[in-house]
C-alpha cells in the first residue's frame, strides 16, 4: 500500500510512518543505492526464518547482510579472486573478526613480525587473555614457517607490503609452507590492493584490508573488509562476525564503493608517483637511504618485482640528521601533510621517532625497523613536480 492510497482512513501518525519509494520498473539508477536500513520486512514468514540462518539468504538485518554492503563485498570479492567478502567498521574490525572465527584458547599463530601495529596489539592481547600462542618470524626465508610450527599451530599471518620499512614477503612460498603445515593463512593486502597483489591466487586462505586505506582512498570513511577463498570458511566466518558486530554500515560502504571506482587510476598515478620521488629523494644529499621495493636497491626487490603488478605508493627514507631531521621535515612540509594514517590521495608523512613510535628509544626502533631518522611517505595523486618541490624545500639542504 501506498501513502496515497490510504489518505482517507489512516492518520497523520500512521501516514508519517509509512512512507516508500517507488520501485524503478523502467530504469536503474546509475550508482548503487544506499540502502540506510536496519531492518527488511517480508511478506512470507518462511522466508523471514530462511534470512536468519545464513549469509546468502533474503536481506532481513544489516548486521548480517545489506545490498549496499553486499555490492562492496561482491565487488572487493571479485578483485580478490575470492568466492565472497564480508565488509567490517574497520580494518582492525576484519583483522579481528578472522582472528575470533579462527582461533580457539591454545592456538598457536605463525605471525610476520613487522606487522600494522593494532593487528600487533590483538595478537598480544590473544596471546594474553585467551591462551594463544604467537611466535613472530622475519619473513625471509619460507623455512622459517617449517621451523617455528607446533602441533597446536593453526595460522600464518602476512603482509603483502609490511609498514614501514616496505617490507615484501615471497608470498606464494610462504603461503605454500603454511598450506604444507595445514595452516589457514591470512595476508593483510592493505598496502598493495588487489591491482597490485591477489594473495588468494597465490594460496591464501583469506585477504583483509583497511579499506580506511587505499580501497576507499579519500581519508573520509572508515572501514575493513575478509575476502575467504572458499565457501565453507565464508559462512563459518560471516557467522562468527555477524555475532561480533563489527559490520559495516550502509553509508561507509557507499563510500568505500566510490572509492573503488577510481582505484585503478589512483594506483597507477600514485605508483608512477611513488617511483619518481623515490628516485629524487635518493639522489638527494639528505638522504641516507630510500626504502621503496620498486628501486634495484630495496632488499625485497626481486621477490616485489616477481609478485607484485606495480611496487605500492609508501616511500620509506633514512634522513642523515636522525631524530631532529625527521621532526624538523613534519614541520617544514607544506603540501604533504604530516598525517598518523595514508593510502588516500593526498600525500602525508609521518615521522615515527618523533610521533607514532616517540615512547621508544633509539634500540627498540631499531628493533621495530625504524630509524631515528626513517620518514615513511604515503604518496598521493598531486602532480609529482608539485610534491617534489615541496619536500625539497622542505629537506634539510
Ligand atoms: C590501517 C591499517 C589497518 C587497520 O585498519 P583500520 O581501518 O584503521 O582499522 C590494518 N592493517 C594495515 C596494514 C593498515 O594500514
Amino acid at each position: 500500500m501506498t501513502a496515497t492510497e490510504t489518505t482517507v482512513e489512516q492518520h497523520p501518525a500512521t501516514r508519517a510512518v509509512h512512507v516508500s519509494a517507488p520501485r524503478p520498473e523502467h530504469s536503474q539508477p546509475l550508482s548503487v543505492p544506499i540502502y540506510q536500513a536496519a531492518n527488511f520486512a517480508f511478506e512470507d514468514p518462511d522466508a523471514l526464518a530462511d534470512s536468519m540462518e545464513r549469509p546468502d539468504g533474503p536481506f532481513v538485518y544489516s548486521r548480517y547482510g545489506n545490498p549496499t554492503i553486499r555490492a562492496l563485498e561482491r565487488a572487493v570479492a571479485d578483485l580478490e579472486g575470492g568466492v565472497a567478502a564480508i565488509a567490517t567498521a574497520s580494518g582492525m574490525g576484519a583483522i579481528n573478526s578472522v582472528l575470533l572465527a579462527t582461533l580457539n584458547a591454545g592456538d598457536h599463530v605463525i605471525a610476520q613480525d613487522c606487522l600494522y601495529g593494532g593487528t600487533y596489539a590483538s595478537l598480544r592481547d590473544l596471546a594474553a587473555r585467551f591462551g594463544v600462542e604467537v611466535t613472530f618470524v622475519p619473513g625471509d626465508d619460507p623455512a622459517e614457517v617449517a621451523a617455528a610450527v607446533r602441533p597446536n599451530s593453526r595460522m600464518l599471518y602476512l603482509e603483502t607490503i609490511a609498514n614501514p620499512v616496505t617490507k615484501v614477503v615471497d608470498l606464494p612460498a610462504f603461503l605454500a609452507a603454511g598450506e604444507r603445515a595445514g595452516l589457514m593463512t591470512i595476508v593483510d593486502n592493505t598496502f598493495a590492493t588487489p591491482l597490485l597483489c591477489q594473495p588468494i591466487r597465490l594460496g591464501a586462505d583469506a585477504v583483509v584490508h583497511s579499506a580506511t586505506k587505499y580501497l576507499g582512498g579519500h581519508s573520509d570513511v572508515i572501514g575493513g573488509i575478509v575476502v575467504l577463498a572458499e565457501e565453507q570458511r565464508y559462512r563459518h566466518t560471516w557467522h562468527h562476525a555477524m555475532e561480533l558486530g563489527a559490520c559495516a554500515d550502509p553509508f561507509a560502504a557507499w563510500l568505500t564503493i566510490r572509492g573503488l571506482h577510481t582505484l585503478p587510476l589512483r594506483i597507477r598515478e600514485q605508483c608512477a608517483n611513488a617511483r619518481v620521488l623515490a628516485d629524487r629523494l635518493a639522489g638527494h644529499p639528505a638522504v641516507e637511504s630510500v626504502r621503496w621495493p620498486g628501486r634495484i636497491d630495496h632488499p625485497d626487490h626481486q621477490v616485489a618485482a616477481r609478485h607484485l603488478a606495480d611496487y605500492g605508493a609508501i616511500v620509506a627514507f633514512e634522513l642523515a640528521g636522525g631524530r631532529e631531521a625527521g621532526h624538523a621535515l613534519g614541520k617544514r612540509v607544506r603540501l604533504a601533510k604530516l598525517a598518523g594514517s595514508l593510502g588516500g590521495v593526498e600525500t602525508t608523512l609521518l615521522h615515527p621517532a618523533s610521533t607514532s613510535h616517540r615512547q621508544l628509544d633509539p634500540e627498540a626502533l631499531r628493533a621495530a625497523g625504524i630509524g631515528e631518522g626513517t620518514v615513511r611517505l604515503s604518496v598521493g595523486v598531486e602532480h609529482v613536480e608539485d610534491l617534489w618541490a615541496d619536500l625539497a624545500r622542505a629537506l634539510p639542504r
